[in-house]
């Protein structure tokens, strides 16, 4: 059977050149990077060297990037060491953020640490500005935290123009970049951000590395204590194959950005039009512009009980696709996104999720497999 993964928004797979610069990592060279003797210093190099490598591409200070196991401690340690080491006294933020930003926001919230306040969406997901520059307005030192692209609907918002009102008001801004960076270009010299998190199995690296950007003006003091490791930023013996991983694969990403861009937007404007065609009353939900991140389309199906178990049937016929970050069943009852912003939307909705190693055939195919499930073959024809 052929199988067909567009499930790139929850992991990449891995880029085998990625694999090969790891490898030595994994085999020979095994030193504690905190040790002072050949074998740590070694892979001490290697960590700084990948360091170097990020801060490179993103146009920041290596002394800026922290490595993380991933996005969800990164996003951990924004919000509260923010709060706690920053006197931030009020997080903004919306109700469509990844659970590692919205569960955050509410622990925060709930321990009375700091007040949240939930900034209004547009009916694609897009914070609405007036709204947020109210909330700036009535509340000094606040931290805002929205993220760069929706991992379920794929709606994008403009850093620089979030990142300037911020700035404005004296506010600090945090952005979720975990499904746009390596897709996108950073110039972290110029974009008026304080943090970013970000994740490197989500561009074709290797799971459980990431890294969270902290601009030289605020200094977070470190979530998990334990060792001087990361610079006294967070401690833990590091994950040098993970960061050496990541940061080849941030270069392959950033080497080829336009011509996979390019591939992958082709695609899901392939999917949309080929949808359209063959099925109708196919819609799609969140922002579905050029503005939008080229990796996410969220179709909506038709609302006739064929969606009930439609992620199953899709994976019963070799193709993986998702229903939201966290939600299991062709329904949206599981999406605080759809939640929050289609409460009434009926139909299933499912995510597909491009990466460069998808093609165009392989679009084809499944839309070939949703007519067969969505548009019933008049009777004559099935007896031919
Ligand atoms: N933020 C967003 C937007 C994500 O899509 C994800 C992963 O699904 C995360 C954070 C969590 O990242 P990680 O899997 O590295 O913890």
């Amino acid at each position: 059977m052929r199988h067909i993964y567009l499930d790139n928004a929850a992991t990449t797979p891995i880029d085998p050149e990625v694999v090969q610069a790891m490898m030595p990592y994994l085999t020979d060279h095994f030193g504690n990077p905190s040790a002072i003797h050949g074998f740590g210093r070694r892979t001490r190099a290697a960590v700084e060297k990948a360091r170097r490598k990020v801060a490179e591409l993103l146009h920041c200070a290596p002394g800026e990037i922290v490595f993380t196991s991933g996005g969800t401690e990164a996003d951990n340690m924004v919000l509260h060491c923010a709060v706690r080491d920053l006197g931030v006294e009020h997080i903004i933020t919306s109700p469509i953020e990844h659970h590692a930003v919205e569960l955050t926001a509410h622990a925060i919230g709930r321990n009375g640490d700091a007040q949240v306040h939930w900034v209004k969406l547009d009916a694609v997901g897009r914070p609405d500005l007036k709204h947020l520059e109210e909330l700036l307005a009535a509340h000094p030192k606040a931290l805002v935290s929205l993220m760069h692209a929706n991992n379920e609907i794929g709606t994008r918002i403009d850093l620089q123009a979030v990142g300037e009102l911020c700035h404005r008001y004296g506010a600090l801004f945090h952005s979720d970049t975990v499904q746009t960076m390596g897709h996108y270009p950073f110039d972290l010299s110029t974009l008026p951000v304080d943090f970013l998190s970000a994740s490197a199995h989500k561009f074709h690296g290797p799971k459980g590395i990431g890294f969270l950007y902290m601009r030289s003006g605020a200094v977070l003091k470190p979530l998990i204590l334990g060792g001087s490791q990361e610079r006294n930023t967070r401690a833990g013996t590091e994950n040098i194959y993970g960061m050496v991983g990541l940061a080849k694969a941030l270069e392959l990403c950033c080497r080829d950005m336009d011509e996979h861009q390019h591939h992958i937007q082709g695609l899901k404007d392939r999917m949309m039009r080929r949808l359209k065609e063959e099925i109708p009353g196919v819609g799609f939900n969140g922002d579905t512009s050029t503005d939008s991140l080229y990796t996410v389309l969220n179709v909506r199906f038709p609302d006739d009980g064929k969606g009930e178990m439609l992620i199953y049937n899709l994976d019963i016929e070799g193709i993986a696709c998702s229903g939201g970050s966290a939600c299991s069943s062709g329904s949206n009852a599981g999406s605080h996104v759809m939640h929050a912003l289609y409460p009434e939307r009926p139909g299933a909705n499912i995510r597909f999720s491009f990466s460069r190693y998808n093609t165009a055939d392989e679009v084809e195919h499944v839309v070939g497999v949703l007519k067969r499930i969505f548009v019933p073959v008049p009777a004559a024809q099935a007896v031919r």
